[in-house]
């Protein structure tokens, strides 16, 4: 397989701390050997693919899937566990310029149904996921965005019909939201979880519906047949009517050529602290159990975990190797040691990075590939994919079954992404970006 970074990267390396582990028992499933037959077959088990095939088997649908590794692999399992607005990073003027202001609130309703369907999905099934956090707070890290709240704050209630809260600087310490900002908006959407908890439910609960799900067999190519498509592997065939490609960020370019070039993977990197004590959250000034990021064009995302542990992300390097990886080792440090001082002796225990994956048109793709009837695809969630993952699962379990109308589907998530420039080195694009955004963001 050909891919856009180095190997590495999508290899077992990035995960070798990987906290989310930890806390969930591995799951033991089959290698597919031989052929197969089914009504669907789903290309990746992260939160896509796993979402596609509970819908699926909810309603009936004969469906599988094949996941190159295992489930939970990719982003899934190794995400910041944010469950949230987002899932593109258009702005409103665009959306209106690309599909009218009718269709900029039907993609609002989207991010926000996306958000209500695991929150959903979490309580009808009881489950525990290590849920915490009031809607998603915005921490200004210059006093011109403090400034910008009270507009942010009526956009927020056009959106998504919410009153965001405002807190002053002055009032950010007694709310235990103490470092070094000048401001926070609070949207009340959203919430913190266990992404490995979440998505081994799902799965768990998909299989009782009928899902087949199979480790180490990566989709080698998809050949259109008379009846369907066969999905070639490598100890084995599976011939299906329809099928889904749910790989996002680790897609390779050359599995099925389509997909080449119209995504673009970004690593972003997290690390977890060992528990933090009371006194020292105090010494800080950090009580508060709220999921925040600030608001750096590169931003950081935060958040206390139920047990106390603080998990801190941003983006990764540009490159998997040992130079960069050490490179970005030494910035997330420096990162959270400036926004966190009091915290600057605290373990951090727990260390890894991923792959999102970007479009151009700045919205995730959900819906059919062109020229392959019955083929589907779901992504493109510009690192917000705990909540739109979700989404464009059962977006694309309704496309099967032909029952699209039933949750808000905007034409933004069906424009076809068009294809980054310079091929396989479109990862360079991200230099002049990232050096542009250090310097907007000092
Ligand atoms: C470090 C990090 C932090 C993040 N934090 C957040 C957050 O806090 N909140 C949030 O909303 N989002 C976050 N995201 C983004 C979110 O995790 C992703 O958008 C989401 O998980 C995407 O899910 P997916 O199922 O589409 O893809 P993935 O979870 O990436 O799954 C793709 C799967 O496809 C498999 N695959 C690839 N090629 C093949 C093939 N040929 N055959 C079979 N299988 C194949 C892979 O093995 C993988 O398991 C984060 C991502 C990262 C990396």
């Amino acid at each position: 397989m050909r891919y856009v970074y180095e190997t590495d990267a999508y290899g077992p390396d990035p995960i070798r701390d990987l906290y989310w582990s930890t806390t969930v028992p591995p799951v033991s499933l089959p290698t597919l050997h031989g052929s197969q037959k089914t009504d669907v077959a789903v290309i990746g088990a992260g939160f896509t693919g796993l979402s596609a095939a509970y819908h699926l088997g909810q309603a009936g649908v004969d469906v599988t899937v094949m996941d190159a590794q295992h489930p939970m692999f990719g982003a899934t399992g190794r995400n910041g566990g944010f469950c949230c607005l987002g899932g593109g990073t258009i702005s409103n003027a665009s959306l209106d310029r690309l599909c009218g202001s009718d269709q900029r609130q039907l993609y609002r309703q989207a991010e926000k149904a996306a958000v209500d369907l695991v929150d959903q999905f979490i309580s009808n099934h009881d489950l525990d996921v290590d849920r915490h956090s009031v809607g998603e707070t915005l921490l200004a890290h210059k006093p011109k965005h403090a400034q910008d709240f009270p507009a942010l704050q009526d956009e927020i209630q056009r959106d998504y019909g919410v009153t965001a809260e405002i807190l002053e600087k002055p009032e950010l310490r007694q709310n235990g939201l103490g470092g070094a900002f000048h401001g926070a908006i609070t949207t009340p959407i959203g919430f913190g979880l266990n992404p490995q908890k979440y998505a081994s439910e799902l799965l768990q609960i998909a299989q009782t519906k009928g899902a087949k799900i199979y480790a180490n067999t990566p989709a080698l190519r998809i050949v259109p047949t008379t009846l369907g498509y066969d999905i070639a592997t490598p100890n084995g065939t599976i011939s299906c009517n329809k099928f889904i490609i749910a790989t996002n960020g680790y897609s390779s370019e050359d599995m099925f050529p389509w997909m080449r070039a119209r995504f673009l993977p970004v690593q972003s990197s997290v690390i977890v602290t060992r528990p933090i004590t009371n006194q020292e959250q105090t010494a800080q000034g950090w009580t508060s159990a709220q999921m925040a990021y600030d608001s750096r064009f590169l931003l950081h995302y935060f958040r206390m975990m139920p047990n106390n542990r603080f998990l801190f992300g941003m983006r990764g390097g540009l490159h998997y190797t040992k130079r960069s990886n050490e490179l970005i080792r030494q910035k997330i440090r420096h990162d959270f040691v400036g926004l966190f001082p009091a915290w600057r002796d605290v373990t951090i225990d727990y260390e890894w990075s991923g792959l999102v994956a970007l479009n151009r048109s700045e919205t995730p793709y959900i819906g059919e590939i062109p020229g392959y009837a019955g083929g589907y695809a779901g992504f493109g969630y510009h690192g917000n994919g705990v909540a739109m993952a979700s989404y464009s699962g059962a977006l694309l379990s309704d496309m099967v079954l032909d029952r699209i109308g039933t949750r808000p589907y905007p034409k933004a998530f069906q424009h076809i992404p068009t294809q980054f420039p310079l091929g396989r080195f479109r990862r360079y694009m991200l230099a002049p970006i990232y050096a542009l955004a250090q310097s907007v963001d000092l």
